[in-house]
């Protein structure tokens, strides 16, 4: 039979948006030490366009926006659409493009016109040990001072263009952080992204500690570390990269828009896409906890 404090406490959440897939997970929430937190898509909005181009050598801003869009055009990352939209919007069209492959955490890579041509952030950059011109240089770290997004054009093994991509964090993560911390909980971020960003985006929500550039098959050890140093901790995220960390995590929160992996690996689904309900998710698991007694 379930205790009855628990069916209370399930239904309660149920009310609140939570679909309660562990109930374990939803009494251990009252003890959570660290509530880790994806960046992309969790605590921001996702992508939201390209916002500057920057070109190197006899490359023009829509000849490196037509190769990226090719070199994209069969990825389902927000970053790719961000890039195919940029060049729908400026008229642009996308080269042909073949044998496309993923690398994962890093990019995408394709053939157009014979030549191997990349799409990808810093952590591709250093795997393909590139030179990066130095006006490519400065543009990143300008962009990264404003918390974009930053991914280069690769072509012959050589950095051509980058791409900065403006992301909102939204209103909801400014509360969580708070609220986090009044119940005495401990909150980090986790992302693909590059330091820049991560910190960025970190100083300005007061979060406690970053994890930045992380691959995702790294992303579960990281949950690890922390439960190492003897903490109870819970990750929530929404992205396929997601899911090994959240099952690792002692809880995992599932963003419910996100995708079917992420879900399936979740203790918990916030049904209603908003971050905010893990603290509503400890308040009720504290409360009923207290009932026991
Ligand atoms: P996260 O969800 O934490 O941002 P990802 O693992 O999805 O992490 O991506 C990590 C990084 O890999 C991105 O910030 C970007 O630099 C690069 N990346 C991944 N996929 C693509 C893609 N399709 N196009 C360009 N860059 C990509
Ligand atoms: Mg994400």
């Amino acid at each position: 039979a379930i205790p009855l404090v628990v069916a209370i406490n399930t239904s309660l959440a149920a009310r609140n948006g939570m679909l309660v897939r562990d109930r374990i997970a939803m009494e251990q929430a009252r003890d959570l030490d660290t509530v880790v937190f994806d960046k992309t898509g969790t605590l921001t909005e996702g992508e939201q366009g390209v916002v500057e181009i920057e070109a190197v050598g006899d490359v023009t801003q829509n000849e490196a926006l037509a190769l990226a869009a090719a070199v994209e055009g069969d990825s389902e990352h927000m970053i790719a659409e961000a890039i195919r939209e940029a060049s729908a919007e400026r008229g642009v069209t996308p080269q042909n493009a073949t044998g496309f492959e993923a690398i994962k955490g890093r990019g995408v890579r394709a053939t157009v016109d014979g030549e191997m041509v990349y799409v990808g952030g810093p952590n591709l950059l250093s795997q393909l040990d590139s030179e990066v011109p130095p006006e490519l240089t400065t543009f990143a770290d300008r962009a990264g001072e404003n918390a974009r997004t930053v991914v280069y054009l690769v072509r012959n093994d050589e950095p051509v263009a980058a791409f900065a991509l403006a992301d909102v964090i939204r209103e909801e993560s400014y509360q969580v952080v708070d609220a986090l911390h009044e119940l005495g909980i401990e909150v980090a971020m986790l992302t693909g992204d590059s330091e820049d960003v991560a910190r960025a985006v970190a100083e300005e929500l007061g979060i406690d500690t970053v994890f930045a550039e992380v691959l995702p098959e790294d992303k579960d050890k990281k949950v690890s570390e922390l439960q190492e140093q003897g903490k109870l901790v819970a990750m929530v995220g929404d992205g396929v990269n997601d899911a090994p960390a959240l099952t690792r995590a002692d809880i995992g929160i599932a963003i419910g828009s996100g995708t079917d992996v992420a879900v399936q690996s979740a203790d918990i689904i916030l049904v209603q896409n908003n971050p905010l309900d893990v603290v509503r998710l400890v308040k009720i698991s504290r409360a009923s906890y207290r009932k026991m007694q």
